[in-house]
């Protein structure tokens, strides 16, 4: 029977819990055991599909076609284990199935209620579909005192006692903040926090506790006493130069060791972790240095653009490089020539993006990467508005746009309605709701024998996630190849441009789908690994 770990986070938001969890999961799948991470989120949307991402960070697309959070990016980058829609649930989503089961009469006449309704349906979710694991690793977004959150909290601490006595482990993690003047790390906003998850019932097994420098033993013992842990189960999470290191950080204060003696399971064998001392290694000692333009929207945010620069950075992993990001709004090409931005840079990237402000800026960096020779990368978005660019500059279709911008008589981008999921008709209607209705999940895709985008993944079938309403016209197919860019990649039906790329250009590519999702620390995505390199040759020319 699979064994739990519930991870709450106190004092502040933004502790990284997401990597705290997962990089536990890659511990205990060091030690030889089957994990499975799973991620409650309080808040009120259904899911983050219609979430900004300057709100709430990038939407991270699953295998299932669900958008979930990010951090279960951070989960799969660090197990391997592809999540799934069963692995993220939010009260919005709760609340939903339980009114439409109200609605249906299921309830037979019963008073519906927060204990045990909702309780019990965050219970079975929490529950189902664990028997290939080990252990289920559940972590609780928000910070204990959330009024949204109180529903998964009382959950969480009712499987305490429904489940077998020593199959439970609470971890909380929580923050020291250095006080300058005193010149002190303070213990107190932890004793609030383990106060305040107590009154709630719920007495943590370990605490996680991050600090930007080593925590006193004199801390550590008071913490232990006032928090009511065992001093050994108090943990420091010290601040490290890659989150890659926080699975080798967690391990060296003994995490994992103190998260097995909780369960009473002998900790000995120590876990292998070679694979996590190999990829640290080659983001410590680069032999080179790579600088790649972002051209984007969201640039402020770091987090709308997660999944891709971990990706980028397994590229340069790959390559043994360090890869420097410039991040550049493209809003800015749409004023200024673009020329100073991106001549020094020796590739440009255009991301996964929505909407009309700022896409001119995008072509004008297409255009400056196709004249230039520079290589240019294209995801979803970024592959939409370079072919708007080779169909205005190389085929002559000077009003070449995105039915996404309003009406055009060109729609070289255009809105889809239909189309087909394995042998299944999708349908969508123009005007629809906004909420899980793109193309979205894993598609196969056939791409052209002999095509570079084919030698890079050295197959010609290749699946990938995907997340977008528009697509390539494929009824322009015949003037963009005439004009020199190929559709290499095309749905298994021949309807749907899933890639396409310049024949006369070092490396200049775009995918309608997001490849970042899928790379790997431990398995960089061959186009990034690709895309890195093509950026380091090209370095070497100017
Ligand atoms: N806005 C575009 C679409 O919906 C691209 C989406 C994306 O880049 N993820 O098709």
């Amino acid at each position: 029977m699979a064994r739990y770990i519930f991870i709450t986070g106190g004092v502040v938001s933004s502790l990284g819990k997401g990597i705290a969890s997962a990089a536990l999961g890659a511990l205990l799948q060091a030690r030889g055991y089957r994990v499975r991470l799973r991620k409650l989120d309080p808040y009120l949307n259904v899911d983050p599909g219609t979430m900004s991402p300057t709100q709430h960070g990038e939407v991270f697309v699953t295998d299932d076609g669900a958008e979930t959070d990010l951090d279960l990016g951070h989960y799969e980058r660090f197990t391997g284990r592809p999540a799934t829609r069963m692995d993220n649930i939010t009260t919005g989503r709760i609340y939903t199935n339980i009114i439409a089961k109200e609605r249906r009469g299921d309830y037979l006449g019963a008073t519906v209620q927060v204990i045990p309704h909702v309780t019990d349906a965050i219970k079975s979710f929490v529950l189902n579909g664990n028997d290939d694991v080990d252990f289920v690793l559940v972590e609780i977004g928000g910070t204990v005192g959330d009024i949204e959150a109180l529903p998964f909290f009382e959950a969480i601490r009712q499987l305490g006692n429904e489940l077998p006595r020593g199959n439970v482990v609470y971890i909380h993690l929580t923050l020291m903040p250095y006080i300058p003047a005193a010149g002190e790390l303070k213990t107190k906003p932890t004793q609030h926090s383990v106060k305040e998850l107590r009154s709630i019932g719920i007495q943590p097994d370990i605490l996680l506790v991050r600090a930007d420098r080593p925590v006193p033993a004199e801390e550590r013992r008071k913490m232990s006493l006032f928090c009511n842990v065992r001093e050994t189960a108090v943990i420091q999470a010290l601040d490290v130069a890659t989150i890659y290191d926080v699975p080798i950080a967690y391990h060296k204060e003994g995490l994992d060791t103190e998260v097995l003696a909780a369960f009473g399971i002998d900790p000995a064998p120590a876990p292998k972790l070679e694979r996590w001392l190999q990829v640290v290694d080659g983001i410590a000692n680069p032999e080179g240095e790579v600088t790649i333009a972002i051209v984007g929207k969201y640039t402020g945010l770091k987090d709308a653009y997660k999944s891709l620069i971990e990706a980028l950075q397994h590229g340069g992993i790959a390559n043994r490089v360090r890869v420097n990001l410039d991040w550049i709004e493209s809003e800015v090409f749409e004023k200024e020539d673009p020329t100073p931005y991106l001549e020094r840079v020796n590739a440009i990237l255009v991301p996964g993006g929505f909407g009309e402000r700022g896409s001119e800026g995008k072509i004008l960096a297409a255009k400056f990467a196709r004249e230039h020779k520079v290589p240019y990368f294209g995801i979803c978005f970024g592959m939409q508005m370079a072919v708007i660019e080779s169909a205005r500059s190389l085929a002559g279709i000077e009003d070449a746009a995105s039915s996404e911008f309003g009406p055009t008589k060109e729609p070289v981008v255009g809105i889809m309605t239909e189309w087909l999921k394995g042998n299944e008709l999708q349908q969508r209607a123009e005007k629809g709701d906004l909420g899980g209705t793109m193309r979205l999940g894993a598609y196969e895709a056939r791409l052209k024998d002999g095509s570079r985008i084919a030698q890079i993944y050295g197959s010609t079938e290749i699946s990938e996630r995907h997340r977008h309403r528009y697509e390539v016209n494929r009824s322009y197919r015949d003037r963009l190849e005439a004009a020199g860019l190929s559709f290499a990649g095309m749905s298994p039906d021949g309807l749907l441009p899933e890639t396409v790329e310049l024949v006369d250009h070092p490396w200049f590519i775009g995918v309608q789908y997001h490849p970042e999702l899928k790379s790997r620390p431990f398995e960089p995505h061959p186009l990034f690994a690709s895309f890195v390199e093509a950026a380091l040759v090209r370095s070497r020319l100017v």
